[in-house]
C-alpha cells in the first residue's frame, strides 16, 4: 500500500505541474501515406503519461503537447481525418488551410519511395501562399544508402530536403532541431497560444443550429476582437463577450460566422476546426436546434467535447417555435440519446428572442466549478471505504477484487486513479463513477476514472 501511495502521489504531482510555455505550434502536413502519423507518433512516443491511458481521452485529437531538446511545443496532426472525406483534392486543400490557420510553422512530409508527385506540388503552392515557414521532410529513407533520394526534392523550392525515416527515427532529431528554430523565429498567429486569463468558451454545433444568432444575442454591442488570423483573411478568431457582467473569451468565432464559406471539403474542414476550438477551450457550449430531430452530427459534436474532457453546457435553441409535441419528444430523447451526459448543464433558450439567454452564465459557472473541483485524498478514500463496505465487488472464482486506495490525479476535468487488487468489472467501475457524482456533485463536467491493478 505504501507503494500505491507513492505512485499515486507521483502521478498526481506530474499531472499538476504546468510546464513552461510552448514555443509555438507545429503542423505536420502531406498527402496520404507519406508517413505523417508515423512521424507524429515518433515525436510523441517518448511522452505518454499514465493518466492519459484512459480510453477516450486522447483519441481524435488535433493537437498534442510535444517536447524536443527542452522546448515544449504543440504538434498539430491534420492527417487522421482523411478517411471521412471524398475527393483527395478537396481534402488536401482543406488540410493545408487548417494547418496554416492553426500553426506557426509546418513540417511538409513527402515520400522518397514514391518520388515527387503533382499533389506534392499543389500542396507546396498552398503552403507558399500562406507565408508560414516550412521544413521539408523526405520520409522513408531508412538507411544511409538511400540518402541520395532526397536530392530530387530540391526542385520543390522549399529549401533543404531533410532525409528522415519516421519509422526508424533516422534523421528525425535533425529535422526537429530545424523545425524548433523555425518555430522560435515565426510570428505566433496560431491562436492556440493566445494569452488570456479569461475563461475560454467554444461555441459548437452543426450548421444552422443558431451559433451566430446566439453569439450576437449575447454580445450585443460588446464585442471586442482579441486575435486576428494572419495572411489571407482578416476575420477575428477570438472575441471577448460580456455575459451577465463577466467577460468570457469565445474561441474561433470566425469559424462560426464563416461556416458557409465555399470551401470544397467543407465538412472535413469544419469538423477539424470544431475539434481545434474545443481543444483550445475550457468549456464547450454545445448547441442543438430543438425544433428539429437530433442528428448524428449533433451527437458527434457533443461527443467530441465530452471526449476532450471539457466542461459542458448543452443548449437547446429555438425554443420559441416549439410546441407541446416537440417538448415531449425532447424529454424522451433526454432519457435515451443523452443518457451518457445526464450530468451536463442544460439550458433551453431562444437565441432569436433572447428568452432564457440570461440563464447561460450561471450554467457556465456551475460547469466550470465542477471542472476545477478537487476532492481531498482523505475524504475520497473515506468515501470509497464506505461504499465498498456497503457494496463490495462481486466474488468471481472465489476471488474478491478490492479497491486499495484512490487519488484525484488532476482537475480540468477531474481524473481519479484507483489502485485495486484484481480486475474491477465494468459494472463496478460505473457504480464507483455514479457514486462519486452522487456524493461530490460534478454537475456539468465529465469525470474520468482509471484503475491500476496490483496483483
Ligand atoms: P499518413 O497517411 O501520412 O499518416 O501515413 P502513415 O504514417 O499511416 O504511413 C503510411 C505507410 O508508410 C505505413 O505503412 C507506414 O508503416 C509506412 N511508413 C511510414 N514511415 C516510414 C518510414 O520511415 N519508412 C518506411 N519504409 N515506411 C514508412
Ligand atoms: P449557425 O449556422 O449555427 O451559426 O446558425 P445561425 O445563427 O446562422 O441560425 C440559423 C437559422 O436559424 C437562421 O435563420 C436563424 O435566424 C435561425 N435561428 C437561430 N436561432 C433561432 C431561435 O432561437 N429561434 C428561431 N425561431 N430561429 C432561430
Amino acid at each position: 500500500e505504501d507503494q500505491s501511495l507513492l505512485d499515486a502521489d507521483r502521478i498526481a504531482g506530474a499531472s499538476r505541474q504546468s510546464g513552461p510555455k510552448p514555443v509555438g505550434v507545429l503542423a505536420v502536413v502531406g498527402r496520404p501515406n507519406v508517413g505523417k502519423s508515423t512521424l507524429v507518433n515518433r515525436i510523441l512516443g517518448r511522452r505518454v503519461a499514465v493518466v492519459e491511458d484512459t480510453p477516450g481521452v486522447t483519441r481524435d485529437r488535433v493537437s498534442y503537447d510535444a517536447e524536443w531538446a527542452g522546448n515544449d511545443f504543440k504538434l498539430v496532426d491534420t492527417g487522421g481525418w482523411e478517411a471521412d472525406v471524398e475527393g483527395i483534392e478537396s481534402a488536401i486543400a482543406s488540410q493545408a488551410q487548417v494547418a496554416v490557420q492553426l500553426s506557426d510553422a509546418v513540417v511538409f512530409v513527402v515520400d522518397a519511395q514514391v518520388g515527387l508527385t503533382d499533389t506534392d506540388q499543389r500542396i507546396v503552392k498552398l503552403l507558399r501562399e500562406s507565408g508560414k515557414p516550412v521544413v521539408l521532410a523526405v520520409n522513408k529513407i531508412d538507411d544511409a544508402a538511400g540518402e541520395y533520394m532526397s536530392a530530387e526534392f530540391w526542385k520543390l523550392g522549399m529549401g533543404e530536403p531533410y532525409a528522415i525515416s519516421a519509422m526508424h527515427g533516422r534523421g528525425v532529431g535533425d529535422l526537429l532541431d530545424v523545425a524548433i528554430e523555425a518555430l522560435k523565429k515565426a510570428d505566433k498567429t496560431s491562436g492556440f497560444l493566445t494569452p488570456s486569463n479569461l475563461r475560454r468558451v467554444a461555441l459548437v454545433g452543426r450548421p444552422n443550429v443558431g451559433k451566430s444568432s446566439l453569439l450576437n444575442q449575447l454580445a450585443q454591442q460588446e464585442r471586442a476582437v482579441v486575435n486576428e488570423l494572419a495572411g489571407t483573411t482578416r476575420d477575428p478568431i477570438d472575441e471577448v463577450v460580456d455575459i451577465d457582467g463577466e467577460d468570457w473569451l469565445f474561441i474561433d468565432t470566425a469559424g462560426i460566422k464563416r461556416r458557409a464559406h465555399k470551401l470544397s471539403g467543407a465538412e472535413y474542414y469544419s469538423s477539424l476546426r470544431t475539434q481545434a476550438a474545443i481543444e483550445r477551450s475550457e468549456l464547450a457550449l454545445v448547441l442543438f436546434d430543438a425544433s428539429q430531430p437530433i442528428a448524428d452530427q449533433d451527437l458527434k459534436v457533443m461527443s467530441q467535447a465530452v471526449d476532450a474532457g471539457r466542461a459542458i453546457v448543452l443548449v437547446f435553441n429555438k425554443w420559441d417555435v416549439l410546441d407541446e409535441f416537440d417538448r415531449q419528444r425532447l424529454e424522451r430523447l433526454w432519457n435515451t440519446e443523452f443518457d451518457r451526459v445526464t450530468w451536463a448543464e442544460r439550458v433551453n433558450l431562444s437565441a432569436k428572442t433572447g428568452w432564457h439567454s440570461n440563464r447561460l452564465a450561471k450554467a457556465m459557472r456551475t460547469a466550470l466549478e465542477s471542472w476545477d473541483k478537487r476532492i481531498p485524498t482523505g475524504k475520497l478514500n473515506a468515501f470509497l471505504g464506505r461504499i465498498q463496505s456497503a457494496h463490495p465487488h462481486p466474488l468471481r472464482g472465489g476471488k474478491q477484487a478490492r479497491v486499495l486506495f484512490a487519488t484525484q490525479a488532476s482537475t480540468r476535468p477531474p481524473r481519479f486513479v484507483i489502485f485495486a487488487t484484481g480486475f474491477l468489472e465494468h459494472g463496478y467501475r460505473r457504480f464507483i463513477e455514479r457514486s462519486l457524482r452522487e456524493e461530490f456533485g460534478f454537475q456539468g463536467t465529465p469525470i474520468q476514472v482509471s484503475v491500476h491493478i496490483r496483483e
